[in-house]
């Protein structure tokens, strides 16, 4: 290995003094977004087959065979452990959402190449636009997906613990259907949904399922005791599982699993028709870094069914002695009964008032104490059915070592603030709407405006370089994306994202 001079050795100072201000990515501090194994190890197996990858251009596995090996041993791994067959094949993407999106763009064009083919009488068919079905708690991605690939999303309201009623998604099916998603667990709220009996009444339709089991799959495969949920269901069609989510490799890399040949080959997309070489991607990035695939597949070498069983037995028991201490908390529980390692926490109403705990006001105090958990806004659906606001918690084999501090943390937080009523920004939202401001389009300028009105962002008009820290307390920001209309809400949130990356001003 080369020796880093000088200068080299100041950048790398540079990007370590940015990295404090991150999250916490291991330890247990961070109840979302990272996958700590707590296996030291496994991190330092992963940098050194990224580094072997590095220069490798993973978008052509012909020029570099290292890059088809690694995957089909990874996708090997998940055909086993996700009951696929001889015929189920593969790809490994960037990451939940490309997998779900490669999910829906299949079934988008299996379904056009079936009203191109089939009775003339049904052509007219073709006018229509393809249509998604998915309880309403289904993973943002498909919202994505169905807006980037002109699909109609239409979901199905769930109960306020989460769980989707089968006829109800029975009933929305027609022949302008091209797939039907199913989660394993779902992300809100941890719910299994019911895999068997949506797959089999969909397959009765000719209607393809996804089950997303983006977060859950490297989960629920060692789980133990629960009913069939992947490609084990007859009428399963394609599945999706996250290599980094509890497969604990570094972020790049998940699997999309299709239950054929013939309809995963309308996942690619290959063009002869330009003057330069000709194109054949299985995903949707061109040239890529084949180095989240390295680093996963030396995961899975290390790990095994073994590994993977003993981290999950973790998860499940500390997952098990959170609901449980949750549960104890007067004012708190537990929404609904999740499967998996995910829980979302929700005020209990059977409470006196001056006995509940406002999920939001607990996380914010958590946080203060070193854990962060994640606010989950409320939601109303279609049928006018709202779905609690609550506080999500994933949890990975670290946390079980971080139990006692955690529990002591959660517990405290509820006693701090037992009482304290919801943060309601109604006035705030009042005096917008008679501003006149909701109905209007808002120019980034306008936006920013308002975001510092609401002390959100920084400078107002426009300056540069105003990349805004977000207020120690979320509490109040979640309640205000609850009540403004989405779009509205949206239109702000991209705003604060879009700022945080803007140069410094030159003059
Ligand atoms: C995380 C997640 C996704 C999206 O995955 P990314 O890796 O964040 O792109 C999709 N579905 C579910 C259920 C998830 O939890």
């Amino acid at each position: 290995m080369t020796e880093l001079g000088d200068a080299s050795q100041s950048i790398l100072e540079r990007l370590r003094l940015l990295r404090e201000a991150d999250a916490a990515t291991h330890g247990g501090r961070v109840l979302s977004y990272v996958y700590d194994s707590g296996l030291p190890e496994l991190d330092e197996l992963a940098a050194e087959a990224m580094r072997l990858v590095q220069p490798v251009n993973g978008l052509d596995p012909t020029a570099f065979p290292s890059v088809a090996a690694l995957e089909r041993d990874v996708v090997g791994f998940a055909r086993r452990m996700l009951h696929g067959d001889d015929d189920t094949v593969g790809s490994v993407t960037s990451g939940g959402t490309e997998s779900c999106m490669l999910a829906v763009k299949t079934a988008r064009d299996v379904w056009a190449a079936a009203q191109v083919s089939g009775d003339p009488a049904t052509q007219p068919i073709l006018a229509l636009r393809p249509r998604i079905i998915a309880p309403s708690t289904v993973h943002a991605a498909f919202h994505k997906a169905a807006h980037y690939f002109g699909l109609d999303l239409d979901l199905v309201p769930v109960d306020a613990t989460g769980r989707v009623d089968v006829d109800d998604l029975r009933t929305r099916f027609g022949p302008d259907v091209a797939l039907v998603v199913v989660s394993a667990p779902s992300y809100p709220f941890g719910v299994l949904d019911p895999v068997a009996e949506v797959a089999s009444a969909a397959a009765r339709h000719g209607i393809p399922c996804h089950v997303d089991a983006c977060i859950g799959g490297f989960a629920l495969a060692w789980w133990g005791d629960l009913p069939p949920w992947d490609l084990a269901v007859p009428g399963v069609t394609s599945i999706s599982a996250d290599l980094h989510k509890y497969g604990y490799a570094p972020k790049g890399a998940s699997v999309l699993l299709q239950r054929d040949r013939d309809r995963q080959r309308q996942q690619f997309f290959a063009t002869a028709r330009w003057p330069g070489y000709p194109v054949v991607n299985a995903t949707l990035l061109g040239s890529k870094s084949a180095g989240a695939l390295a680093a996963a597949w030396a995961i899975v070498q290390r790990l095994g069914d073994e590994g993977f069983a003993n981290l999950v037995a973790s998860c499940r028991r500390a997952t098990e002695q959170l609901h449980t201490l949750i549960d104890n908390v007067v004012g708190l529980q537990v929404v609904g009964s999740p499967t998996g390692p995910l829980l979302a926490v929700e005020t209990d109403t059977t409470v006196p008032k001056r006995m509940r705990v406002d999920p939001h006001h607990w996380a914010d105090r958590v946080s203060e104490l070193g854990f962060t958990l994640q606010l989950q806004p409320g939601f109303t659906q279609s049928n006018a059915l709202t779905l609690p606001h609550t506080t999500h918690l994933t949890i990975t084999p670290v946390t079980e070592r971080m139990l006692p501090q955690l529990s002591d943390a959660l517990t405290r937080a509820a006693a701090d603030v037992r009482g304290k009523a919801r943060a309601n920004p109604r006035f705030a939202v009042q005096a917008l709407r008679m501003s006149g401001a909701l109905g209007r389009e808002l120019t980034a300028d306008k936006a920013q405006a308002l975001l510092s009105r609401f002390g959100v962002g920084g400078k107002p008009n426009g300056s540069a370089g105003t990349a805004t820290p977000l207020p120690a307390k979320m509490a109040p920001l979640i309640a205000l994306v609850e009540q403004l209309p989405a779009e509205f809400a949206e239109r702000l949130l991209i705003e604060v994202l879009a700022r945080q990356v803007e140069p410094p001003a030159t003059t």
